[in-house]
């Protein structure tokens, strides 16, 4: 199969990531109709997700970042399917997923799991751990018999780092780490190759957070696992990436290896995300860049440049100049006029 040449896909990857993509996202759109009326009609469309491209190698790490409303978790979710794309493709190990249906695409989704922001919500209060984890199994048809079964939710737990016994305990008998540890068990249950983990750790402790970052970094290892990380903090992104791409009003703004992001990001908006990163050294210079406002609603997003009504350093044209995705420097891309 042809390499499709991305935009957002840079030369700066670690040199064991193997060069083939795992996942390429294609100019995806995810509008959604606004209703009016008794008749329902369209009478505006919500551009969650607008004209994003990216792709994801094997063994790799991308950060999705931006705030809240800026469609991180529409795309991951468009990704996996779970959300039907308005326009553009899904490519996975070389095979266009996104008109998959039925049982091909629940074949493919073994493939590519989720795991999600509240572990509370995303694990049923009335099944056991075990179970849990077994209904992944048996959906695939993974294990040939019960004692198999338990073998592997066992082996799971011990994994993600807890008891083999805990299979037998209820959601609710566990601590938030825990649990994320539980579902980061039922994603590997299936042996996937991607996992887009949608903001992973923003609801838990700090220290809880390293706890898991390290976790799905050793995970990482052992098992070739690729990453679509979302967060709409840098600060998480930035130890666990090898790349990043930022994203404001469902569009693209800024994407490069993290290095390159943290030490010279190159769109405004990245430098005041940057900004709100708490550094230890005392003798650094990094000033706290607030942003008037919030995002923009994607209903009605402002003309030119989406984030000009926010952007410290606009200037006339960017009311009216819509900036492209360009490559600034080797690998690293940006949507502003005055990047370079
Ligand atoms: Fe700011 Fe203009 Fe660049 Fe947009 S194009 S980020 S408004 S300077």
């Amino acid at each position: 199969m042809a390499r499709v040449i991305c935009p957002v896909n840079s030369p700066g990857l670690p040199a064991n990531l193997a060069r083939m993509n795992l996942l390429e996202v294609r100019n995806l759109k995810v509008h959604f109709p606004v209703k009016h009326g008794v008749f329902s009609r369209v009478n505006a469309w919500v551009k969650a997700v607008d004209d994003v491209s990216l792709t994801v190698a094997p063994g790799e790490t991308v950060g999705l970042v931006g705030e809240s409303g800026c469609g991180k978790t529409t795309l991951g979710r468009a990704i996996i399917r779970l959300l039907e794309p308005t326009a553009g493709s899904v490519t996975f190990e070389g095979e266009d997923i996104t008109t998959l249906e039925g049982a091909a695409l629940r074949e493919r989704r073994r493939r590519f799991q989720m795991i999600f922001q509240d572990p509370v919500g995303s694990l049923n209060p009335r099944m056991t751990v075990g179970q849990i984890i077994g209904e992944a199994l048996d959906i695939h048809h993974l294990v040939a018999d019960e004692q198999a079964r338990e073998q592997r939710i066992g082996k799971l737990l011990k994994d993600v780092g807890l008891d083999p016994q805990h299979a037998q305990r209820y959601p609710h008998e566990f601590s938030g780490g825990q649990r994320q540890r539980i579902g980061i068990a039922r994603a590997l249950a299936v042996e996937p190759k991607l996992i887009v983990c949608d903001e992973p750790v923003s609801a838990l402790d700090v220290s809880v957070q390293a706890q898991i970052i390290n976790l799905l970094q050793d995970l990482q290892r052992e098992h070739g696992l690729a990453y679509l990380f979302i967060a709409h903090d840098l600060a998480v992104v930035e130890h666990i990436s090898h790349r990043v791409v930022v994203m404001y009003l469902g569009k693209v703004v800024e994407s490069a290896v993290s290095k390159a992001i943290i030490n010279a990001p190159k769109h405004p908006y990245t430098q005041a995300l940057l900004s709100a990163v708490p550094v230890v050294d005392p003798d650094s210079k990094r000033q706290r860049i607030v942003l008037p406002g919030d995002v923009p609603s994607p209903i009605n997003p402002p003309s030119g440049c989406p984030f000009h009504p926010r952007c410290p350093v606009a200037e006339a044209r960017c009311k009216t100049e819509v900036p492209a995705l360009r490559e600034v420097s080797a690998g690293h891309f940006a949507a502003c006029h005055l990047a370079k």
